[in-house]
C-alpha cells in the first residue's frame, strides 16, 4: 500500500473498465443512435479527469455537463470531444463558448435572443443545442415559447441548431407521462426545422428504440446505478469504498455509543470505530442503517454517523478477525451503491455525487 494509502482514512477504488464497458453496453444498445456519456458533477463524483479520457479511447465523442466550469474541466482533458453544457448561457460568458468550442444548450427564448445577437457581432452562425420542455418544467422552451419560435423561425436565423433536446421526469418508472413526453417531442420535432433530436437519459434508454432518437444521454447507468431499477441491474458497479478500523473497544449493558446516546448496548460486546463519516459523504441518515462488511461477513452500523467516524457492532466476529488498521467495505460487491442509497433513504445519484474528497483514490485503468 502506497504512503499516501496508509494516511488516508478510507480508499475509493474507481474501476475505469467498468465505466467504460457500461458506455459500450449503452452504445451498443442505442446504436445507430450516438451515445454520449453525461459527465457533470465532476462525472457524478467519480472524476472527469480520469473518467472522460478513458470514455473517450473508447470512442465516446460527445459529453454532457451541467455548468461552463465543468465544460472547461472537460474540454482541458478532451481537446477533440463536443461537449455540451445544460445549464445554458450565464450572461456575459459567450466568448467562453466559442473560445473553447463549447455547445450551449438554450433553454429558453432569452437565450437563445442572446445567442443570436452574439453570433450577430461575430459574423457568423454559431452552433447550440435547443432544450423543449415536455413536462418537467425545469428547464427548456414551455409550450407557449415553442409556439412563438414554430410561429417565427427568424428566431433562430444565425443558430446552427444542431440538437432539439427533452428530458424525462419519470424515466424511471412505468407511467403514461414517459409516452405523453414522447409524444409532445415528437409534435414539437414535426413543428421545427430539421436537426438531430436527443431524449433518453439512462433509464430512457431502457424504454426502448422509440425512446434513442439520434443522441442518448446517460449519467447514472455508466456508474453503475440500476437504470432499471424495478429489475435487476444491467450494469456493472464501478467504486468500492474501503474504511480503516481505529479502534475496537468491549462494551457491555448499560452503556451506550456515540452522539446523541442512540444506541444502547444490549449486553457484552465489541464495537469497531471506523475512519468515515458524514463529511465524507457517507450521509447522517445512515445512522444506525445496514451493514458494512469485515472479510464478506455482514457488521451493523450502530449508533449516529458523526463527521468523521462511523461506529459497527463486531461482537458476533472472531476475535482477531477486526483490528485497529483493517479495512472494512462501505461500498462494494457486497452492498452496492444502490444498496447504500436504498438503506440512507435516497438514491445512488446522491451517494456517488457526495463521495468525499478526504478519499485516497485509486483508479483501475480499463483494459484493453
Ligand atoms: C443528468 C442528466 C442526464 C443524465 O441522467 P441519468 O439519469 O443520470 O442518466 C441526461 N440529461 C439531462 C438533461 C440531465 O440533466
Amino acid at each position: 500500500m502506497s504512503e499516501a494509502a496508509a494516511r488516508a482514512g478510507a480508499i475509493l477504488t474507481v474501476d475505469l473498465d467498468a465505466v467504460v464497458a457500461n458506455w459500450r453496453s449503452l452504445r451498443d444498445r442505442v446504436a445507430p443512435a450516438e451515445c454520449a456519456a453525461v459527465v457533470k458533477a465532476d462525472a457524478y463524483g467519480l472524476g472527469v479527469a480520469r473518467v472522460v479520457p478513458a470514455l473517450a479511447a473508447a470512442g465516446c465523442t460527445t459529453f454532457v455537463v451541467a455548468q461552463l466550469n465543468e465544460a472547461l474541466a472537460v474540454r482541458a482533458v478532451a481537446p477533440d470531444a463536443r461537449v455540451l453544457c445544460l445549464g445554458g448561457l450565464p450572461a456575459g460568458c459567450e466568448d467562453d463558448f466559442t473560445a473553447n468550442r463549447i455547445l450551449p444548450v438554450l433553454n429558453h427564448l432569452g437565450e437563445i435572443a442572446a445567442w443570436q445577437a452574439y453570433a450577430r457581432t461575430r459574423g457568423e452562425r454559431l452552433p447550440a443545442v435547443v432544450h423543449i420542455d415536455t413536462g418537467m418544467n425545469r428547464l427548456g422552451l414551455g409550450p407557449d415559447e415553442l409556439d412563438r419560435l414554430a410561429g417565427d423561425l427568424s428566431l433562430i436565423d444565425g443558430i446552427d441548431v444542431q440538437v432539439w433536446m427533452t428530458h424525462l421526469a419519470c424515466a424511471d418508472e412505468d407511467t403514461v407521462m414517459n409516452a405523453q413526453q414522447l409524444g409532445r417531442f415528437r409534435s414539437a420535432l414535426g413543428r421545427l426545422p430539421a436537426a438531430k433530436a436527443s431524449f433518453a437519459n439512462s433509464s430512457g434508454i431502457f424504454m426502448g428504440p422509440a425512446a434513442h432518437f439520434d443522441l442518448a444521454r446517460p449519467g447514472c447507468a455508466l456508474y453503475g446505478v440500476n437504470p432499471t431499477p424495478a429489475g435487476p441491474n444491467p450494469m456493472r458497479d464501478t467504486i468500492r469504498l474501503d474504511a480503516r478500523v481505529l479502534q475496537v473497544r468491549n462494551v457491555d449493558s448499560p452503556m451506550t455509543v456515540g452522539y446523541g446516546a442512540t444506541h444502547r448496548v444490549a449486553a457484552k460486546g465489541k464495537i469497531a470505530t471506523i475512519a468515515v463519516g458524514y463529511a465524507d459523504g457517507y450521509l447522517r441518515s445512515l445512522s444506525g442503517r445496514g451493514n458494512v462488511f469485515v472479510d464478506g461477513v455482514p457488521v451493523p452500523v450502530v449508533g449516529r454517523v458523526s463527521m468523521d467516524l462511523v461506529t459497527v457492532d463486531v461482537s458476533h466476529l472472531p476475535d482477531g478477525a477486526v483490528a485497529p488498521g483493517g479495512l472494512v467495505e462501505l461500498i462494494g460487491p457486497n452492498r452496492p451503491v444502490d444498496t447504500v442509497a436504498a438503506e440512507g433513504g435516497t438514491i445512488g445519484y446522491e451517494i456517488l455525487t457526495s463521495l468525499g474528497a478526504r478519499y485516497h483514490r485509486v483508479y483501475r485503468d480499463p483494459s484493453a
